[in-house]
């Protein structure tokens, strides 16, 4: 069983700014990736409003920075997913398939993950039409038309990126004004690759199957103010609907919101587990920005430093 003075869960800006943070403080985190290693970022194109990058920045290229500088003051990665916890007594122990792991202090910054549908009909098209990431799948729709569900900024962003392959993109969305920041809406409505059908939902996903290949071949949009329905022949859809925190694995261990999302106390990254530290999307959900993610995992790197210092742990 392998022991640490802090081991971080989750790879995105919150926890590799708490590893740096935590390295530069000697204290050798070990870092457990997750699923998406640099989190939420690595599927998102370009980013202007990260400070410090005048010209923007991919979202990949940026969490591949914020991983080496966090490797090169000590902190480790290891590139799996932690199955268990138990946060009852510390040193905490962490369960990752068959081996375990012991730390005194913990840093949660498992982020959130997309939202989907709930269709039954959208997970059997999931993979071959539908997606929840326009940067991973777009370059497969060159001169096709597809939609996005959505208004806010994710659903804009899909969109515009989509506008890059696609030859047409229609923005499904469930009233009839967005909520996406001002910029992105303008940007959206210039768009001439872009329209827009409001007051409207997905009600079904179709699509053949022609020797075991499915594809898609039309969307079933409900109009929520008359009733109605129709058919969108468009061959993609991507899902940009919000997200939803990914605390399964804390759940009856940590206090929680009734969305899921970790409580932290006061304007402190401390959750109601003395020695158990919450820090970016899993914490909250009212700013959500890399930036602010990243200045959380700061906090929490701090707060767990003075934690273990306080009761002699250095
Ligand atoms: P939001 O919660 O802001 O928006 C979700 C959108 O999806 C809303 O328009 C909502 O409708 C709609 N929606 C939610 N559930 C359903 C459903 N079941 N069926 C149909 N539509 C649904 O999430 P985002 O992911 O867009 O953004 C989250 C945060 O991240 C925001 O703060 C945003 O500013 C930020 N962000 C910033 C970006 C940037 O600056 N480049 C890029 C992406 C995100 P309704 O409006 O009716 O509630």
């Amino acid at each position: 069983m392998e022991h640490r003075k802090i081991i971080i869960i989750g790879s995105g800006p919150a926890g590799l700014t708490a590893a740096l943070y935590a390295a530069r403080a000697n204290l050798q985190p070990l870092v457990f990736e997750g699923n998406q290693p640099g989190g939420q970022l690595t599927i998102t194109t370009e980013v202007e409003n990260y400070p410090g990058f005048p010209d923007g920045i991919t979202g990949p290229l940026l969490m591949d920075n914020m991983r080496k500088q966090a490797h090169r003051f000590g902190a480790e990665s290891v590139y799996e997913h932690v199955t268990a916890v138990d946060f009852a007594s510390a040193p905490f122990t962490l369960t990752v398939g068959e081996k375990s792991y012991t730390a005194d202090a913990i840093i949660i910054s498992t982020g959130a993950s997309a939202k989907l549908l709930g269709l039954e009909s959208e997970q059997l098209y999931m993979g071959y039409g539908v997606s929840a990431c326009a940067t991973c799948d777009g370059f497969f729709f060159r001169d096709q038309h597809v939609a996005v569900v959505g208004g806010g900024d994710t659903a804009m962003e899909e969109a515009l990126f989509l506008t890059k392959f696609a030859s047409s993109v229609t923005i499904v969305h469930r009233r009839d004004e967005l909520r996406a920041s001002k910029i992105m809406r303008e940007r959206a409505i210039r768009n001439p690759k872009i329209s827009f059908k409001w007051n409207s939902g997905v009600q079904e996903v179709v699509g053949t199957e022609d020797g075991g290949v499915k594809r898609l071949t039309h969307l079933i949009l409900k109009n929520f103010v008359t009733g109605e329905t129709e058919e969108l022949q468009v061959t993609g859809l991507f899902i940009g609907i919000g997200h939803k925190p990914n605390t399964d694995l804390f759940k009856g261990l940590l206090d929680m919101d009734e969305n899921g999302y970790l409580i932290t106390q006061g304007r402190s990254t401390y959750t109601n587990v003395e020695g158990v530290f919450a820090c970016g999307d899993v914490q909250d959900h009212v700013y959500r920005q890399a930036v602010s993610a990243a200045g959380s995992g700061c906090m929490a790197a701090i707060d767990a430093e003075r934690w273990l210092a306080a009761r002699g742990i250095e």
